[in-house]
């Protein structure tokens, strides 16, 4: 065991592709623990006062980012390949039928980020007896030195507590002791990585397998480090210290649902206030900028967390993207929960959609997250770096525009934790702008779109616009 352990950090961990998600500090007697580091991401850090003897899981076949772990087409065949009318497509993965659609009751779609299936799913598997608890993300207690953690809810009130997207660093390893503990059948929410690490550790841990058993998945652009949240709070007056609480997705009356806003608490000039604004006022809220990414998002090639039984995202498509209360997409693989929608057609509105219309709701993700990685790819195999094995090949066969693109946001990420402690050091948020600025203003004259597609897709608006579509 002591040689795996050493191979994870070696590999995983000192070469920065931990996404923090804790399955290794979870198993009884580990020697880790999850904790933050200075760029406000998890990482396992190495408590000596344990002892590992006893431990009989392999740790590198149980995180998501070694190079002894399956990838998730693996699991998604072990996981779904025999159910009857399952399809596989190389983006959605393992699919039984696909979905645009929001929650019609309850005030699921109103608390939730987008049309409220995440947490409405979650809800009819505790209603219909299914589970006894959701394993979810919540607001944390005061107490913590963070602002959500993982939790978990028995009924719908407090599951509604912990409804919304969190782009905030979160780990699993006191959530999982606590299944290990505790009897009990549970459904688990997480973004891909987290999924598919519970899957590893599922394949080992009988008892992980036996008491999780529905994981509900959340599409990733990427997770943010507790920069982001603190970045918001600072802009809109309140200092990083004094932050104490963040809506990351409020909905703004009569704009499109990608034009959201975020709501902060803290305190401000010594009192408590509740502040706001839409995220296009803000300097660090362009998913496009990467700021304050983990390093392992960039060498993930699983978006629509392929290894759950029920995928929830954003429809970002113009058709639903004109409701500002937000609409899912919805990518189903386990007969249950399809059994569930069925049931329930009357509770929600959906159209069922194909997975072309899957992949364009998630285009620029997917272009970052196998064009993109197939080219970070190729850069870490040139220094022959270590890197983690990936589904998507190493490639270096693209235009020269979108390599400096691909480039230029690998710098954007990796700048903005200096920048952001640069301004911490002296107290001031400026100090990030000036650091950030002549970099972003770069990359945003790189990303422009030419003169020529912006009135191919001028026209291409106005047509659809005129069809009613
Ligand atoms: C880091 C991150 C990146 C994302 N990137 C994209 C993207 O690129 N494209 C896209 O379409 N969608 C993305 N999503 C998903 C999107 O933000 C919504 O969460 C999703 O559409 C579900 O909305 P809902 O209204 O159905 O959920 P709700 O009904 O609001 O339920 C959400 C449930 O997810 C749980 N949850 C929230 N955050 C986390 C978390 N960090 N870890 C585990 N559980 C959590 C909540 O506790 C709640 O139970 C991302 C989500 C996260 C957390």
């Amino acid at each position: 065991m002591k040689e795996q352990l050493d191979e994870l950090i070696n590999t995983v961990v000192k070469n920065d592709y931990c996404i923090g998600c804790g399955i290794c500090a979870s198993i009884e007697g580990s020697p880790l623990a999850m904790k933050l580091d200075e760029n406000g991401k998890y990482k396992p850090l190495m408590n000596i006062k344990d002892c590992m003897d006893e431990i009989n899981i392999d740790f590198l076949s149980i995180c998501p980012f070694s190079s002894h772990s399956i990838n998730e087409s693996e699991l998604g065949k072990k996981l779904f390949d025999d159910y009857e009318g399952i399809s596989f497509n190389e983006y959605t993965g393992y699919y039984l039928k696909n979905y645009a659609g929001y929650v019609k009751e309850g005030d699921f779609r109103k608390k939730g980020s987008s049309g409220g299936v995440g947490n409405w799913i979650a809800s009819k598997l505790l209603q219909e007896n299914l589970v006894d608890g959701i394993i979810h993300v919540k607001p944390a207690n005061q107490k913590d030195e963070v602002l959500f953690k993982y939790q978990i809810s028995c009924d719908n009130d407090e599951l509604s507590k912990g409804a919304k997207s969190k782009y905030y660093p979160v780990e699993m390893s006191q959530v999982l002791k606590f299944v290990k503990e505790n009897e009990g059948r549970y459904a688990l929410i997480g973004i891909p990585c987290f999924i598919k690490g519970v899957r590893l550790l599922a394949e080992q841990d009988e008892i992980i397998r036996e008491r999780i058993k529905f994981c509900i998945g959340l599409v990733c652009g990427h997770l943010k480090s507790d920069m982001f949240a603190k970045s918001i709070g600072w802009q809109l007056g309140i200092e990083p210290k004094y932050l104490k609480g963040i809506d990351f997705r409020k909905k703004l009356e009569n704009r499109l649902a990608s034009d959201y806003g975020v709501e902060v608490i803290g305190e401000k000039d010594g009192k408590e206030v509740i502040l706001n604004s839409p995220t296009r006022h803000l300097y660090t809220t362009n998913w496009g900028h990467g700021l304050f990414k983990y390093n392992a998002c960039e060498f993930c090639d699983d978006v629509l967390a392929e290894t759950a039984d029920i995928t929830v995202g954003d429809a970002w498509l113009p058709e639903y993207t004109k409701d500002s209360m937000g609409t899912n997409v919805i990518i189903v693989r386990n007969p249950v929960i399809q059994q569930i929608i069925e049931n329930n057609k009357n509770k929600l509105w959906i159209d069922e959609i194909s997975v072309e219309k899957v992949y364009q709701s998630q285009a620029g993700g997917f272009r970052h997250r196998r064009e993109g990685l197939a080219y970070r790819l190729y850069l870490k195999d040139q220094n022959n770096e270590w890197r983690p094995p990936k589904r998507v090949k190493s490639n270096n066969n693209l235009p020269s525009k979108r390599k400096r693109i691909y480039e230029e946001r690998t710098k954007l990420s990796q700048e903005s934790f200096k920048a952001f402690k640069a301004a911490e050091q002296v107290n001031n948020f400026q100090v990030f702008i000036d650091y950030m600025d002549p970099m972003i203003k770069k990359y945003n004259k790189l990303s422009a779109p030419s003169i020529v597609r912006r009135v191919l897709s001028k026209i291409k608006r106005e047509i659809l616009r005129r069809i009613g579509r």
